[in-house]
């Protein structure tokens, strides 16, 4: 089976192909585009549909090119349908529809959050893991029962991703701001006392966001990243460890874009020791969005489902992944 997937729920457009023989899957073309936003502001959910819509052809184009395959070689086309900014996902999804209805390939409407796991349990090997999926959208540990995703502990505000952007464009960067913060947050071993809330098995960080702001306004940006992240991740890492002993999971798998934080993965490394459970992260190309993510989660879709009417290939904004039925 050879699938095309198209990701543009946020500040990502793009689009990969992806052989899938058996349970195996061969990503032949991951190509993208990223919209980035002036530094200090966030992303504008029409300038970045703007983006969109330009670069779409360029990036379609390219995708099949690197793979080899022509719109005619496909077996399905998948789209990301939500959670996501509406205007972004429209064009996704527009994409996907003058593909199907054109050439008359079955189109599947594809789950964000379901992409970004199911992407990592491909890459990984992981096989029954519990989930911490960390990205600009999300905040949440999931463990998979009776056929859904099932929520264990989430972000009662803002996500972990939005903390850090959030943060970083107020000291000037230029949004995602976590590789930034990551970096600077290196040259620092000084921590600075800030609020820490776990509530539950959820976190909440507009505290902790409101208190690194001032802590950065009158001390050193250095110190002020090291303890947003030692604050951030240390509250996440007691979230696991909560639903590690909880439901008695032998895996953990980290994915979403702030997958990429070393910080974080050692801290949750050192966690999942004391628990005797293996540590799986998400290769970094992979863990921000992209349309492997939805490629995948389509073909998987495919062993179980024919492919859903034009009309019914709509987007959903809130789309929550634990309302997600999954047969496959
Ligand atoms: P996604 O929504 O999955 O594409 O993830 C995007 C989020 O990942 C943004 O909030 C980024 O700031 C964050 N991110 C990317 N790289 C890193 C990193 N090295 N450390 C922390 N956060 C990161
Ligand atoms: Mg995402």
């Amino acid at each position: 089976m050879l699938g095309l997937g198209i990701e543009s729920t946020a500040h990502t457009f793009s689009c990969a192909a992806i052989e899938k023989r058996g349970r195996k899957g061969r990503i032949l073309s991951d190509v993208r585009k990223i919209f980035r936003p002036d530094k200090g502001k966030g992303i504008h959910p029409r300038e970045a549909s703007r983006h969109h819509v330009e670069n779409s052809p360029a990036v379609l184009s390219q995708c099949l090119k690197e793979a080899g395959i022509s719109i005619k070689d496909l077996d399905l086309v998948s789209y990301a349908a939500g959670p996501g900014l509406g205007p972004c996902l429209r064009v996704g999804a527009v994409v996907a529809r003058s593909l199907a209805s054109f050439y008359k390939i079955p189109i599947y409407p594809v789950n964000h959050a379901i992409g970004h796991i199911e992407l990592g349990k491909l890459l990984t090997g992981a096989a029954n893991p519990l989930v911490l999926l960390v990205s600009g959208g999300h905040t949440m540990l999931l463990a998979f029962l009776n056929r859904q995703w099932r929520v264990f502990g989430e972000t009662l505000d803002i996500t972990l991703g939005q903390l850090l952007d959030q943060f970083g464009r107020s000291i000037g960067f230029a949004s995602p701001c976590g590789k930034n913060i990551e970096a600077l947050a290196l040259s620092s071993s000084r921590y600075v006392a800030l609020p820490y809330s776990v509530k539950g098995n959820d976190v909440s960080f507009s505290g902790l966001l409101s208190a690194t702001k001032s802590a950065a306004a009158k001390g050193n940006l250095a110190d002020a990243c090291y303890s947003l992240q030692e604050t951030a991740f240390a509250m996440i890492s007691e979230a696991v460890e909560r639903a590690l002993s909880f439901t008695g999971k032998k895996e953990l798998m980290i994915v979403g874009g702030v997958a990429a934080n070393k910080r974080l993965s050692a801290m949750l490394k050192e966690a999942c020791r004391r628990h005797g459970c293996n540590f799986f992260v998400v290769p970094i190309r992979y863990a921000g969005d992209c349309g492997s993510q939805i490629c995948w989660t389509g073909l998987l879709e495919s062993q179980v489902k024919p492919g859903v009417p034009i009309k019914d290939a709509f987007v959903t904004q809130s789309w929550r992944l634990d309302s997600v039925r999954v047969d496959y």
